[in-house]
């Protein structure tokens, strides 16, 4: 297989598109196409009235589409659709800055990469649509003097309750908040703000319409002395940033190697330059420890961009960043969409985190068009991991990516010895999930004063709950998925859908009484293991359901970080980014877990998955340790993570990818069609594989049924289309669905270069 070819996987090089080159001229006549945020196949025309100044693309204008007023882009010149009489006018052109070229072919782009209409696409930059509305002063609130004096002097328990406190504390630190927000941000119902006001601790206040500047990070303040290692590797960062123009640089360093530090050196080079920083993070929530370090390092903390940022917030930030005055933002994937008008660094860290993958709407792979992004704007941009992938590993083989490498742990610190526990070996009792020897491990740590971490993937108490009497399995009724029995709530419920009952006193089909038993190990169950072998041990659960937000989550961690907690157990949100200096032992509960389900990255995900765990042990003076319980010692993923030995594993990887003409060697794309009812989908199904494309170089594999085939109520069955780098899988799969009516409550859903498979 050539592997120098042109049209490669890679959006960058092959956008599968014919999107229409932007246009030179900016300025516009009265007759122009509008792009609006609406899942239409193309943009519309309409007619600037007279008198209106001349349109130019870019410009975000107001105009009616049947009953509804929308805000859409001036995409170009009209194309004619409709004549000219029959054309709506465009009502109004609002004060906000255009939308830059860079970006608009950006929004192309993706559309036809994703294979989704552009209005969709836009929609994702548009995403706040409040933002371009005229801004009116709003009610906030503040804390005052009285609120301050409580907070410093209540103790505990009196009038100054916990939920109080977080929202004391949350207004303490930012600025006055809208009332909703702020209970939103301290993790609690609105009814603690009101009286909190009512007992005059804090107050409301009319604040001005535009938010005050977001302060600036100040790239002058020096950060701490690098090492060799690490000068080197800013030095080639910095110098791809000032050579200019489009370039990838991979910063792959072993886990704890200082990378953050690393790339702040380019982010404070792209500061002094005058240019916007966007850094993508998978789980921003979690990204406390980062923002701190960001303070540290530049002063203040930047704009952040992710789910859990409120309404008021959200509109400022988009404001900001449009406005160039938010110099640097944090994000997660949809950061990428927002509308920079001075971009010129992009990092993208832990870019081998799946979560970049966006899975519904629009799907796309945020790393993937970060690259596209950069590309697009011509500017630098960043991969940071001390797992990359095998596309990037693979890239870079290629020549077409830069690698720089920290191949040492910060200052004394060593990478922690792994051990692999031989579970088919080891006795346990029933019920119980830790082998003898991590036990001993756990004891001898928290002898030693130190802490312990204990992986599992697995949130709940029990994935499958079932009958004993009768073999009755708790199962979801809208998805082909067991109930997971959830103690702390008393509850089943379905992770896919949501859908949750009360645990029932007896069994729902035989009405056995007491006969339900749990099957397998959730988090809480290993809680309730841990604190019967170690009853003395201080132990927290770091799962996303048992902590109502990013400051719950962020409190966890420094209570891990002062040493309240001796034990954390979690699911895999404590496998990012997290320091605790007196962490030394590492557990992994089940490390087979990720490897069923034939996934083509099962065996990549889970090395990378538990190598990031692993690296959790042992980042300062106490080195680490790692046990790896396993059923599958033999397994390779298993013996590189034993050895340490990522490079021979990844060798392996991509060879046997290579032979199956896999990705990143092959292209891939699932169709997944889904249906109310089942006899809908199968005809569907069906019309699809009569008009498959039978051309060379491409495989259609399916239809067959989902391994969810059903999911939140929807029968879906799936398609698999396998191609070689060379063909432009866009334009087969365009060719194929032109083929196929779809009809009544049937769905065709398409994912190109998919990561699930369920
Ligand atoms: P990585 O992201 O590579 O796993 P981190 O960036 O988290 O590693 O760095 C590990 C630890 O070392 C952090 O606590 C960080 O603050 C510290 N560190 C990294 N570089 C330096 C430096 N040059 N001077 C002092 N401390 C550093
Ligand atoms: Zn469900």
């Amino acid at each position: 297989m050539p592997d120098h070819d042109a049209s490669s996987a890679d959006p960058v090089i092959s956008p599968g598109s014919d999107a229409p080159a932007p246009t030179n001229s900016e300025l516009l006549d009265r007759h122009v196409r509008v792009l609006l945020p609406l899942p239409l196949p193309d943009a519309l025309d309409y007619l600037a009235p007279d008198g209106m100044a001349p349109l130019e693309t870019g410009s975000f204008v107001r105009v009616s589409l049947g009953v509804r007023n929308l805000v859409g882009v001036v995409w170009g010149g009209a194309c004619g659709q409709l004549p000219v009489e029959r054309l709506k006018p465009i009502l109004e052109v609002l004060p906000v800055p255009k939308l830059k070229p860079e970006l608009r072919r950006f929004v192309e782009r993706v559309a036809a990469y994703t294979m989704t209409p552009p209005g969709s696409v836009l929609r994702m930059t548009i995403s706040v649509p409040e933002a371009l509305e005229p801004l009116r002063p709003r009610r906030v609130c503040a804390v005052v003097a009285a609120g301050v004096a409580a907070l410093a002097a209540a103790e505990p328990g009196k009038r100054m309750t916990p939920a109080r406190r977080r929202v004391l504390e949350a207004l303490g630190q930012g600025p006055p908040l809208p009332a909703a927000e702020l209970a939103r941000l301290a993790g609690c119902g609105p009814g603690v703000v009101r009286d909190l006001i009512v007992s005059g601790l804090i107050e409301e206040r009319l604040a001005p319409a535009e938010a005050p500047d977001p302060a600036s990070p100040d790239w002058r303040l020096s950060g701490p002395s690098l090492s060799p290692d690490q000068s080197l590797a800013a030095h080639r960062l910095v110098d791809n940033f000032a050579a200019g123009g489009f370039r990838v640089t991979v910063l792959d360093g072993v886990t704890g190697s200082g990378k953050t530090e690393t790339y702040f050196a380019a982010l404070a080079a792209a500061l002094a330059a005058r240019r916007q920083v966007l850094v993508l993070l998978p789980e921003i929530a979690l990204g406390a420890q980062w923002l701190e370090r960001f303070r540290d390092r530049f002063g203040v903390v930047p704009a952040q961009w992710h789910s859990d940022i409120g309404g008021a917030e959200r509109r400022d930030t988009w404001r900001a960043v449009a406005a160039g005055r938010a110099r640097v933002v944090v994000g997660a994937r949809s950061a990428l969409f927002l509308p920079f008008p001075e971009l010129g660094l992009i990092i993208v860290d832990e870019e081998h985190d799946p979560s970049y993958k966006q899975e519904d709407g629009v799907i796309y792979q945020a790393r993937d068009m970060a690259v596209l992004r950069a590309s697009l704007a011509q500017i630098p941009i960043v991969l940071v991991s001390a797992t990359p992938s095998l596309e990037t590993v693979v890239n870079v083989a290629r020549g077409r990516y830069e690698r720089v490498a920290l191949p040492r742990r910060h200052a004394a610190a060593e990478l922690p010895a792994v051990q692999l526990v031989d579970m088919r070996r080891e006795r346990i009792e029933a019920g119980r999930f830790l082998a003898p020897p991590l036990v001993a491990e756990l004891a001898a740590t928290f002898a030693a004063g130190e802490q312990a971490l204990l992986f599992l993937n697995r949130r709940g108490y029990a994935p499958l709950t079932l009958c004993r009497a009768c073999g009755h399995r708790f199962q979801c009724p809208s998805c082909t998925a067991w109930l997971v029995e959830h103690r702390f709530t008393g509850r089943l419920l379905c992770h896919h859908c949501g859908h949750a009952e009360a645990v029932p006193a007896c069994c729902p089909e035989c009405l056995a009484a007491g006969a339900l038993v749990p099957c397998g190990p959730g988090v809480e169950r290993l809680l309730e293991e841990v604190t019967a072998r170690f009853p003395a041990a201080r132990v927290a659960l770091m799962v996303s359901d048992l902590l109502p937000g990013p400051r719950a989550a962020a409190e966890l961690a420094q209570a891990m970080t002062e040493r309240r907690y001796d034990l954390l157990i979690g699911t895999q949100i404590v496998a990012k980014g997290h320091h605790f200096p007196m962490l030394t032992l590492v557990g992994i509960v089940d490390a087979d877990l990720g490897l069923t389900g034939g996934d083509l990255r099962a065996a990549e995900r889970t090395y990378q998955l538990l190598h990031q765990v692993g690296g959790r042990a042992g980042r300062a003076e106490h080195k680490g340790r790692v046990l790896i319980q396993t059923w599958m010692p033999d397994q390779p993923v298993m013996r590189a993570l034993a050895a340490g030995d990522r490079d021979r594993f990844l060798e392996a990887e991509a060879a046997a990818r290579r032979n199956a003409g896999l990705p990143p060697f092959g292209r891939l794309a699932a169709l997944i069609v889904s249906a109310g009812d089942a006899e809908s989908v199968d005809f569907t199904a069906r019309a699809l594989a009569r008009a498959a494309p039978q051309l060379p170089g491409v495989t259609v594999l399916g239809p067959a049924p989902a391994p969810l085939a059903l999911l939140r109520g929807r029968h879906r069955r799936r398609f698999l289309v396998k191609a070689g780098r060379e063909v432009n899988l866009q334009a087969v799969l365009r060719g194929w669905l032109s083929r196929v009516r779809v009809q009544g409550s049937a769905r065709v859903q398409i994912d190109i270069d998919p990561y699930s498979f369920l």
